[in-house]
C-alpha cells in the first residue's frame, strides 16, 4: 500500500482532533498524553539541536570565511520581513478599527504571572552568567545561541589541529541530533491529534469571544494572509528567484506543527528537515539561519503585537498620533526579537510595547481569550518566513536548490 505523505497524515489528525474534542470532550484525558510525550520528545531536542547546529554552522562558514557576509544578509532579511509584517498589520488595524466600539469589559483586571523584562534587561540578559542554567530552560535561546555562535567562532580561531577536530565533532553531533529529529517526527501526526484535541476541549465560550472579538481576529489573521501569502512570496520570486510555491509544498509538514504547537523552537527541528532535505538548502546555511530565525525572526508575533496594541488603544479610546504609532512599530519589533519560541511568548511582550506607548497594562487582558487561537497563526507565519529566508540566502550564496 502506497504510504500516506506526512502531511495528509497529519492534515487528517487535525480533523479528527478538533471532531475529538468537540464531541467527546470528557475523554481527552485519555488522549491528550500523546500530545505531551510530542512536545516533550521535540522540547528535549531543542538546545542539543540548535547549539550543535550553530556551533556546525558558524564553525563551517567560518572556515569558508563567510560568515560576515551571510550574518549581514541573514539579518537584513529579518529585519526586513519583519517591518513588512508589521506595517501590514498597521494598516489593516487603521482600516477596520477592531477596537473602536468593541463590546469588551474594559474594568476586568488582569493576573499577569509572567512579568516581560524591560527592552535593556532582554538585551543583557543575551549575555549569559552561567551556560548551564540557559541550557536547562527552553525560553532563553538567545543566551544559548550567543553562546554558540561565539564558540562556533572562535573554533576557526584555534589551531589546525583542534579545529579539525572540533569541527568534525560538532558536525558529527549535529548528524546525530537530526537523526533523532527525524524518529520523532514520525509520531507528528499523534502528536497533534493529542495536542489539538485536548486544546479543542478546553475553548468552550468561542460563539461569545467570537462576537466581541471576531473583528479584532479578522484583521489579524488577514494581515498574516497577505504577509505569509503574498509579501513573502513576492520577495522569494522576486528577490530570492526561487519559487515560493514549490517551497510552500514542501513546508506543510513543519508549517502545519507550528501552527498545532504554537512554538517556533518546537517546530525548529522540522522546519530544518524539511528545508535540507526537501528544498534543497545546504546544511551549512540552514544550521545558521534557521536556530537564529527560530529566536530572532518573528514576522507573525510582530504583526501580531502592532494589532493588538493598536486594538487596546482603540478599545480604550486613546488616540495614538504618527509618532506614537512609530513608537509601536519599533517596539514591536524589538519585542519580537526578544520573545522565546514557544506559545503565548508574544502575548507576554505585549507589555513593553504598552510601557512604551502609555497605555494600561491591563489591556492585554481584553485579548487574552483569544491568544493561543491567533498563536497559531502567528507561529505558522514566523516559520514560514524563516524558511524562505534559507532558501534566498542559500540562492544568493550560488547555491544549487530543488526549488
Ligand atoms: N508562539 C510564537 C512562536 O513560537 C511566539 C509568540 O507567542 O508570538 O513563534
Amino acid at each position: 500500500m502506497k504510504k500516506i505523505a506526512l502531511h495528509w497524515q497529519i492534515l487528517i489528525a487535525l480533523v479528527l482532533a478538533v471532531l475529538f474534542g468537540i464531541y467527546l470532550k470528557d475523554y481527552v484525558e485519555y488522549i491528550s498524553w500523546m500530545g505531551d510525550i510530542f512536545l516533550r520528545a521535540l522540547k528535549m531536542v531543542i538546545i542539543p539541536l540548535i547549539l550543535s547546529s550553530i556551533i556546525s554552522g558558524v564553525t563551517n562558514i567560518g572556515n569558508a570565511k563567510n560568515l560576515g557576509r551571510l550574518g549581514l544578509k541573514t539579518i537584513l532579511y529579518y529585519v526586513m520581513t519583519s517591518f513588512f509584517a508589521i506595517f501590514t498589520g498597521l494598516i489593516l488595524v487603521n482600516i477596520f478599527e477592531p477596537g473602536v466600539g468593541a463590546n469588551l469589559d474594559l474594568g476586568k483586571k488582569v493576573e499577569l504571572d509572567v512579568g516581560a523584562d524591560s527592552l535593556g534587561d532582554t538585551l543583557i540578559k543575551i549575555i549569559p552568567q552561567n551556560i548551564f542554567e540557559v541550557f536547562s530552560d527552553n525560553s532563553q535561546m538567545l543566551s544559548v545561541i550567543f553562546f554558540a555562535i561565539l564558540f562556533g567562532f572562535f573554533i576557526t580561531r584555534v589551531d589546525k589541529r583542534s579545529n579539525t577536530i572540533l569541527t568534525d565533532a560538532f558536525n558529527a553531533v549535529f548528524e546525530v541530533m537530526m537523526k533523532v529529529t527525524m524518529f520523532i517526527i514520525k509520531f507528528t501526526p499523534l502528536g497533534i491529534f493529542g495536542l489539538v484535541a485536548a486544546k479543542v476541549a478546553e475553548q468552550d465560550d468561542l460563539i461569545a469571544l467570537m462576537q466581541s472579538l471576531g473583528l479584532y481576529m479578522a484583521v489579524v489573521i488577514m494581515a498574516l494572509f497577505i504577509h505569509a501569502f503574498v509579501t513573502l512570496p513576492m520577495i522569494t520570486r522576486f528577490i530570492g528567484k526561487v519559487n515560493p510555491w514549490k517551497h510552500f509544498h514542501n513546508m506543510k509538514t513543519p508549517l502545519l506543527t507550528a501552527f498545532s504547537t504554537s512554538s517556533s523552537s518546537a517546530t525548529l527541528p522540522l522546519t530544518m528537515d524539511a528545508v535540507e532535505n526537501r528544498s534543497g538548502v545546504n546544511n551549512k546555511i540552514s544550521s545558521f539561519t534557521l536556530p537564529l530565525g527560530a529566536t530572532i525572526n518573528m514576522d507573525g508575533t510582530a504583526l501580531y503585537e502592532c494589532v493588538a496594541v493598536m486594538f487596546i488603544a482603540q478599545a480604550y479610546g486613546y488616540g495614538l498620533d504618527i509618532g506614537q504609532q512609530i513608537i509601536v512599530v519599533v517596539t514591536a519589533l524589538l519585542a519580537s526579537i526578544g520573545a522565546a519560541g514557544i506559545p503565548m511568548a508574544g502575548l507576554v511582550m505585549i507589555t513593553i510595547i504598552l510601557t512604551a506607548v502609555g497605555l494600561p497594562l491591563e489591556g492585554v487582558g481584553l485579548i487574552l481569550a483569544v491568544d493561543r487561537i491567533l498563536d497559531m497563526f502567528r507561529t505558522a507565519t514566523n516559520v514560514w518566513s524563516d524558511s524562505n529566508g534559507a532558501v534566498i540566502i542559500a540562492k544568493s550564496e550560488g547555491e544549487e536548490l530543488k526549488v
